[in-house]
């Protein structure tokens, strides 16, 4: 596969660039593999990436039912952050977040990573408590954060009212490498460089059936025929509990429609990501100019892609009282995700009951800042059998344990 480069780039200038290749190629599926990976979203992409680059795995496929990243991972709105309370949610997601800094170069792929800081407001006194306590937290983790002041969060966001109708800014949670990245563009890179390392990414290939003999998995069933695998990876989000279904088990998962809207493009007013939890709303800038805004939840378990028209008011009142600037703004789309939430909010990155099956999945309303870091976990766990340092607390067992990994605070609500 050819390299992005300057040179490149000049040349296919010259040429009226006709000489780019195919991203990835349109794969048939083979009749059997090492590993299967169902699910082409960031997270399993991305741990096919690590399976060959890390493991030196390389005959593998990623069985898709949709397009690629055409999931969760292209519907979210992209903030990577890292101030998780918990030691093994610091671990996983500050591994990922700082894979993330490097990971344009390492995939040859521009994701677009902007580290331009990220503020949790603290709009109660217990947020206040909270956030303290996070960044004490953090300090002992390695994790850069820090609790500021009003004044600071004034000067980092010229556009904030911090009197607030209902709540006042008290001070927020600052991370200052958290931001953004091109969520398409980190599907699409990890894509391209597993197709350069020889794999098979077989979109509009549905899993329909998973078969097991002697307690352990053979093979899958699939709309475009069944393939044989001793290896197989669910990294499906929100369609977890259908998969595990199939090779006869269940899952703590809940699936649910988390939603999110975006406005018409405006000139650059916002470079920071504002994460407000009492009011519930958070906002970003994208390149283009739009403003970026996530919403909640739908209070009932669905499978429903789609956004609705009160969580759009609800979202845009709450984010009004801190940015009264957003009731001039038409809002141009919203749409819906289906997340996979686990009752403590922490991943499952675990072996299951069927030898030979691994499951990820459990990232909820979290997952895509932690791509990278999840990949990399995922294909230790399914190349050696077991879970490494970053997994090794996210396994099934803790629900049959006990030993919740609770980040209701900092996942719950925000993303
Ligand atoms: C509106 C919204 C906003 C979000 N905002 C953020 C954010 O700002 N920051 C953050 O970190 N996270 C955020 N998230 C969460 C994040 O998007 C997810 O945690 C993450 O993208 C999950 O990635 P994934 O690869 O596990 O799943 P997905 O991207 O959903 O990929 C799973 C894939 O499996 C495929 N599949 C399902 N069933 C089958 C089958 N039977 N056969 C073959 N393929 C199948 C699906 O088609 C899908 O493409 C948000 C989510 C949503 C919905």
């Amino acid at each position: 596969m050819r390299r992005y480069s300057l040179f490149a780039l000049a040349r296919e200038a010259l040429r009226g660039h006709t000489g780019w290749g195919r991203a990835w190629g349109a794969a048939a599926p083979r009749a059997a593999y090492d590993a299967i990976i169902v699910g082409a979203g960031g997270h399993g992409l991305a741990t096919a990436y690590y399976l060959g680059r890390n493991h030196g795995l390389r005959n593998v496929a990623v069985l898709e039912k949709g397009w690629l990243g055409g999931g969760n991972t292209g519907r979210n709105t992209t903030i990577v952050r890292s101030n998780y309370l918990q030691d093994a949610s610091a671990a996983i997601y500050e591994k990922a977040r700082s894979l993330f800094e490097t990971l344009s170069q390492d995939l040859n792929f521009n994701v677009m990573f902007s580290p331009r800081g990220l503020l949790m407001l603290a709009q109660t006194e217990h947020e206040v408590r909270g956030y303290r306590r996070t960044a004490h937290a953090n300090a002992l983790q390695g994790v850069e954060t820090a609790f500021i002041p009003p004044a600071r969060v004034r000067e980092l966001v010229p556009a904030i009212r911090l009197e607030g109708p209902r709540y006042p800014v008290l001070g927020a949670l600052w991370q200052a490498r958290g931001g953004t990245a091109r969520h398409d563009a980190v599907a699409w890179g990890y894509a391209r460089a597993c197709a350069a390392m020889g794999m098979d990414i077989v979109e509009n290939c549905a899993v329909t059936g998973i078969r097991v003999a002697n307690g352990a998995v053979t093979g899958v069933e699939t709309t475009k025929g069944p393939i044989a695998t001793r290896r197989l990876g669910l990294v499906v989000a929100g369609h977890s509990s259908v998969l595990a279904g199939m090779a006869g088990f269940r899952l703590p998962i809940e699936s649910l429609c988390l939603q999110a809207l975006v406005s018409e493009p405006v000139k650059p007013c916002l470079d920071v990501v504002v994460m407000a939890n009492t009011v519930h709303g958070y906002i970003s800038q994208s390149d283009k100019g739009e403003m970026v805004i996530g919403g909640g939840t739908d209070g009932f378990n669905n499978y429903s892609q789609r956004g609705s028209w009160h969580h759009v008011e609800e979202t845009l009142r709450a984010l009004t009282e801190t940015f009264p600037m957003l009731s001039r703004l038409k809002m141009l789309r919203q749409w819906g995700g289906i997340v996979d939430m686990t009752g403590d909010r922490s991943p499952i990155l675990s072996t299951t009951p069927v030898d030979g099956i691994f499951v990820n999945c459990g990232w909820g309303t979290g997952g895509f800042k932690a791509i990278p870091g999840s990949g990399w976990a995922m294909a230790e766990l399914m190349a050696t059998g077991a879970p490494g340092p970053l997994a090794a607390a996210f396994t099934l067992n803790r629900f049959r344990e006990g030993r919740f990994i609770d980040e209701s605070v900092a996942a719950g609500v925000a993303h």
